[in-house]
């Protein structure tokens, strides 16, 4: 299959394949007047549509005519919690009348109540369920998807969750990375007896999760009453030791200290960071942590959002991701999120577009594979029906995106 993406009005590539860092955000390879060449799902050329056809046969190629339209790569979705089981609608109607999520949890609420139903439900209802929400996902741009597990706490239900992971990972056409989260909660068969906790996922179930490849990364809620930077520290090290990438939901609530242990560990990505230190924030700067941030969590829950502005003029990579959960953020809307990221956290269209594409991928290790228009990479393109990037901000949570290519084929047509 070769095809060309002709004759845009503007390609935005991200290039650069690697993270990019403070003032780099800023840049979004603009290639003004661009076509983009994909053959055999990878992309072999991108530049000015006037130097085509010196270069390319063009009647060996499909041609799809983009012209008035704009190309950006596919999005990167670095951060979800997409596989559970039941709903909590119940407990959102409650959040609208006035009762805070700790009062939930005191009813019997949040995390356990899906943890609950997702114990109960078969692998196979929650593997149709997970494809039906990667469809969704799909429609907004997104073609890679890491999924975390940290609903079943329990051995069975978290490799069940993982499984669903790997199985919609060769089954669908969105990529899903894969992240062992058994410490999202304390269970209740530990309470107290955290360490223990730790110690069982240790001997227990990290050496399953890697001995079958159920996961790339490991990932924690380093939190006040749920796991304490220590806790954290041991299983992260142990974690890496055998061979997954870290991520942690680092400073949420309370000014932990998880940035800090982010990047002391020179973790992969720290997510949430709405308490972060300007300390930590700089130092994961340094190390080369990603910050991924949640706009929409922050505004379902009516908190504080990330200093995504601090974060950058300080020199760090933000990404930013859906969060989608069945709690605290029911939604994966990229344009929500996108609006998030610009009025509330003081990103431009330039920073969040490098944030939700290449550093999105940096922030699962894809940053080679995925997430530019660069020659050698996955054909993971959008167009986008608007004559120019920054009408996909201006266009306030209206999704842009009106075909999304998947290793050079067309998986979605909005026309
Ligand atoms: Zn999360």
């Amino acid at each position: 299959m070769k095809t060309i993406f002709f004759n845009s009005n503007q390609v935005v590539t991200c290039r650069g394949s690697h993270s990019k860092k403070g003032s780099e955000m800023s840049d979004v390879g603009l290639v003004d007047n661009g076509s983009v060449v994909i053959e055999d799902g990878k992309i072999v050329w991108v530049g000015q549509t006037d130097d085509l056809e010196s270069i390319f046969d063009m009647k060996n190629y499909n041609i799809i005519d983009c012209k008035g339209k704009i190309i950006t790569p596919a999005y990167v979705d670095s951060h979800t919690h997409l596989v559970f089981g039941g709903n909590r609608e119940d407990e959102y109607a409650m959040r609208l009348k006035g009762a805070s999520y700790m009062e939930i949890m005191e009813m019997g609420g949040g995390i356990n109540n899906t943890v609950r139903a997702t114990r109960q439900e078969s692998e196979d209802f929650l593997y149709e369920k997970a494809l039906k929400r990667l469809d969704s996902f799909l429609r907004f741009g997104v073609t890679t998807v890491e999924s975390k597990s940290g609903y079943g706490l329990d051995f069975d239900t978290e490799i069940k969750q993982l499984k669903v992971n790997k199985r919609i990972d060769e089954n669908h056409i969105v990529d899903v990375v894969s992240t062992y989260m058994g410490a999202h909660s304390v269970p209740d068969e530990y309470k107290g007896k955290e360490d223990q906790y730790i110690d069982y996922m240790i001997d227990k179930v990290l050496p399953y999760v890697v001995s079958e490849e159920l996961a790339t990364f490991c990932d924690i809620f380093c939190e006040k009453n749920v796991f304490s930077i220590e806790q954290s520290r041991r299983l992260m090290l142990r974690a890496k030791e055998m061979g997954l990438g870290l991520k942690i939901h680092a400073d949420e609530i309370y000014r932990l200290g998880g940035a800090e242990l982010a990047a002391e560990l020179e973790m992969k990505s720290a997510d949430h960071l709405l308490k972060a230190s300007d300390q930590g924030i700089k130092d994961m700067a340094k190390s080369g942590v990603v910050a991924t941030l949640l706009p929409i969590t922050a505004f379902s829950l009516k908190e504080e959002y990330a200093r995504g502005r601090f974060i950058i003029d300080n020199g760090g990579a933000v990404a930013i991701a859906t969060d989608y959960n069945p709690g605290s953020c029911h939604s994966h809307s990229i344009p929500l999120m996108i609006a998030l990221s610009t009025i509330y956290m003081g990103l431009t269209i330039e920073e969040v577009l490098n944030a939700l594409t290449i550093n999105g991928a940096a922030a699962l290790g894809l940053e080679k594979i995925t997430g530019s228009i660069e020659k050698g990479k996955n054909g993971d393109i959008l167009i986008h029906d608007c004559p120019n990037y920054k009408h996909i901000s201006y266009n306030i949570s209206v999704n842009t995106v009106e075909k999304v290519i998947k290793k050079g084929e067309i998986v979605y047509n909005r026309v």
